[in-house]
């Protein structure tokens, strides 16, 4: 019934390229595993561009004919199953990176439960922003004289208290400041000199995090 409705499903829209003035929100599904099909999961999401359809099966009146509805949920942008975190980089994130070197501030949050892919996902754009990064910061160079430095800080939350990953695993506090900012004093900052050192602070942090 789900097979059904899917093929009722209209093409995808190309991906918009994402207005870095506002918060954007993206969707990504990913593909079902061989071992949740083997379970007799069923893979009910389309994703068709901007939009995603969940086709859940309900009961008719009589309580005993099942039937697929489709609802329909729009984002800015929504990724199917067989697309790469290269795709999701470029239309959503990379449109971002100008903004920073205006003195902007660019945040990129993964939400959803677990083994829905974030991880997944954040690795595959990191290693694309870091070298836009760079790349960025030589252009400016060049282009304005001005000199960038990049420090990378990674802490992570567990049980509502922050560790600090490029720090043995410290415990650190966050706190908020007379402005109403939060901050978490004394997080570890540590400067990256080059793309391969930013990539190796990230893995390094990712390793220290607990499973
Ligand atoms: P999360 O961080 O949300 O808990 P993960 O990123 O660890 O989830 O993903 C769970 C598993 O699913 C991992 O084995 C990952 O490799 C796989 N996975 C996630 N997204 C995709 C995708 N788009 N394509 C293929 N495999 C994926
Ligand atoms: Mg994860």
């Amino acid at each position: 019934m789900v097979e059904h409705e899917r093929s009722k499903v209209t093409l995808p829209q190309q991906h918009a390229i994402l207005d870095p003035s506002r918060i954007n929100i993206c969707v990504r599904k990913r593909p079902l595993f061989q071992k949740e099909a083997q379970k007799g999961q069923i893979d009910w999401v389309s994703c068709t561009n901007p939009a995603i359809l969940v086709h859940k099966w309900k009961y008719k009146v009589d309580g005993i004919t099942k039937y697929v509805d489709n609802l329909g949920f729009e984002f800015d942008n929504t990724f199917s199953e067989s697309e790469t975190s290269a795709s999701l980089y470029y239309c959503s994130i990379q449109p971002q990176i100008d903004f920073l070197f205006d003195g902007g501030i660019v945040t990129c949050f993964a939400y959803g439960q677990t083994g829905s892919g974030k991880t997944f996902t954040m690795e595959g754009v990191q290693k694309l922003a870091v070298s836009d990064f760079f790349a960025g910061a030589q252009i400016m160079r060049e282009e304005t004289g001005q000199n960038f430095t990049f420090t990378v800080s990674y802490y992570e939350i567990y049980n509502g208290k922050i560790f600090d990953l490029l720090d043995n695993h410290k415990q650190k506090k966050v706190q908020e400041d007379k402005n109403g900012w939060i901050q978490i004093p004394g997080l570890k900052e540590v400067q990256a000199r080059s793309e391969e050192e930013m990539i190796q602070l990230i893995e390094y942090g990712l390793s220290e995090r607990k499973t």
